[in-house]
């Protein structure tokens, strides 16, 4: 089980940036991999750095 949003509000226009980096069950992001989005409305390129409080 991945968490990671596969939907962010672009900060620009408030459209939906929708997840571009293939997630793979077998080999899940880390803290601190770049997630990439792309804005459906402005077409805006997001990359968010993976952030999350993990077990490691
Ligand atoms: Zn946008």
């Amino acid at each position: 089980m991945i968490d990671v949003p596969r939907i962010i509000v672009c900060v620009d226009c408030l459209g939906r940036a929708h997840l571009l980096t293939h997630l793979d069950n077998e080999e899940p992001p880390v803290r601190g991999d770049v997630l990439a989005y792309r804005c459906e409305d402005c077409l805006d390129r997001w990359d968010i750095v993976y952030e999350v409080d993990d077990d490691v």
